[in-house]
């Protein structure tokens, strides 16, 4: 079947009305969870194989989170899926406002290869909570899990209701090509705006979520043990292959060498004295990235790490001090395990350093003082983050994640998931036992009236 003949079968299915009742979106969630649970163990081995995941980390960061959205959806589907009663103005008098959602009609996802499963099947919950068809896109980077996934979608669901389409560039390009209701898209900056230039010919809505150099700042009072590991979780999970991971540190300067210290401890603790050893440890996606991260390796001077296999495409956990803003490393997302570290002595400092630069995906700040925290949450603009933390938020159902400006446009999770893939259609009901005339240009005093009651 050609992508334009499963695009036409999708949209005469999604016509039949098939995909909107809540019994139908509800079973669709249940299949899904049921051949997930079925195939754990082959999504577990898939991971390892592209990434070199742990079984802790795939479970986690992945089926775990999968499943929790699932959960979330099913628990609150039927509530999200109501009309919404609001109420109507003054110069609406006799009528009743509501609000119904309904499904968008065919999506196509599009995901990445650093969390492949969960960044394809987050989206896909959504997409079916709210009552749509899908063409899911894997990425090609990752062809061990869009295997599996492909292999789950078609045992479970029919392809005029939910399809994959496997394949690179070429195939994300022919699928973009065609007139979807909804694009839901996961990569980087520069594929985003492609994806929106072409949603922009059928005028279909996008959601992007993109990447960008997330900052972690760690002030002067912080818990410095902790932050260390916590900042070491968020950075080398996945080593460091993670859109919202800090991408470098800003640290006080009286604390730099404290913090540095500790966080080789926790290094240690999580994976070892070899971490290139660890079976916890995980591998860069291919070897041009692994390539382009090496070069990273030449700036400023390593203080943890720094050692790289070509063999297995992984280097590791490894920390730069001694960093200027116009170094090779602060030019791009890292994308893996590299950290490098920034020294402050004022907050002010920091706000305009990152300010100046483009939004970020993500901020994570780490101090006890409240006044340094709202400092940092209310005079800079970034997708979403964590105060003492790192990562955490991403895997909240309660908590939209999302990026703005260069970082992203939409965001996504629990309710929000269902809205994205939704349009909110307004309604007014209008009652016919009575009429107001005022409105009506025949109206001696329409006017009068309509001036008093719009400013009440
Ligand atoms: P990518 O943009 O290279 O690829 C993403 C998808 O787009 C893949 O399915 C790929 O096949 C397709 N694609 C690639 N080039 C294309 C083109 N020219 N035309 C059409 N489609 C194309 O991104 P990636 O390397 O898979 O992922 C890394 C990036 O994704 C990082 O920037 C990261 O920050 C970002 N990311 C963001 C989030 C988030 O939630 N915001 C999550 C994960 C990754």
């Amino acid at each position: 079947m050609t992508i334009s003949q499963l695009m036409d079968q999708q949209k005469r299915y999604y016509q039949t009305g098939s995909t909107r009742g809540l019994a139908f979106r509800l079973t669709q969630l249940k299949k899904l969870k049921q051949a997930i649970v079925e195939r754990e163990s082959e999504i577990i081995q898939a991971l390892r194989t592209d990434l070199n995941k742990g079984e802790k980390e795939a479970y986690a960061f992945e089926i775990g989170i999968v499943y929790q959205e699932i959960a979330h959806v099913i628990k609150h589907l039927k509530r999200w899926m109501k009309p919404k009663k609001v109420k109507s103005p003054m110069t609406h008098s006799g009528s009743r406002s509501y609000i119904i959602p309904e499904p968008l009609g065919a999506a196509l996802i599009i995901a990445p290869w650093n969390y492949p499963f969960m960044l394809a099947f987050d989206p896909l919950i959504g997409a079916i909570a709210a009552g749509n068809t899908v063409v899911l896109k894997p990425s090609e980077l990752a062809p061990a899990v869009s295997a599996v996934m492909t292999s789950i979608v078609r045992a479970t669901f029919e392809p005029q209701y939910i399809a994959v389409v496997e394949g690179g560039v070429e195939e994300s390009r022919a699928l973009l090509e065609q007139p979807f209701d909804k694009i839901f898209f996961t990569g980087s900056v520069a594929v985003g705006k492609i994806v929106m230039e072409a949603a922009a010919k059928h005028l279909t809505r996008v959601t992007l979520e993109l990447g960008g150099k997330s900052p972690c700042i760690v002030h002067h009072d912080a818990h410095i043990k902790l932050a260390a590991q916590r900042i070491a979780f968020g950075k080398f999970s996945n080593a460091g292959q993670t859109c919202v991971a800090p991408d470098y540190l800003l640290v006080h300067r009286n604390v730099k060498d404290k913090l540095l210290a500790y966080l080789q401890e926790a290094i240690k603790s999580f994976y070892g004295d070899n971490p290139l050893l660890s079976p916890e440890y995980g591998k860069i996606i291919s070897r041009r990235h692994y390539e382009r991260l090496r070069h990273f390796l030449n700036d400023g001077k390593v203080a943890i790490g720094g050692l790289a296999d070509d063999q297995t495409l992984q280097i590791e956990p490894t920390v730069l001090e001694n960093i200027k803003w116009d170094m090779p490393v602060m030019q791009e997302e890292i994308f893996g395990p590299i950290l490098p570290v920034l020294t402050y002595d004022n907050l002010d400092e920091v706000v305009g350093l990152i300010q100046a630069r483009p939004k970020p995906l993500a901020l994570y700040v780490f101090s006890e003082d409240k006044k340094v925290q709202d400092v940092m949450l209310e005079q800079i603009s970034f997708g979403g983050g964590c105060v003492n933390d790192t990562l955490m938020h991403f895997g909240s159902t309660h908590l939209p994640v999302g990026g703005v400006g260069e970082s992203g446009m939409g965001s996504y999770h629990g309710e929000m998931s269902f809205h994205i893939f939704s349009h909110m259609k307004s309604i007014l009901k209008q009652t016919t036992r009575f009429d107001i005339p005022f409105r009506y240009p025949s109206s001696q005093i329409g006017l009068k009236i309509i001036r008093r009651l719009t400013k009440l």
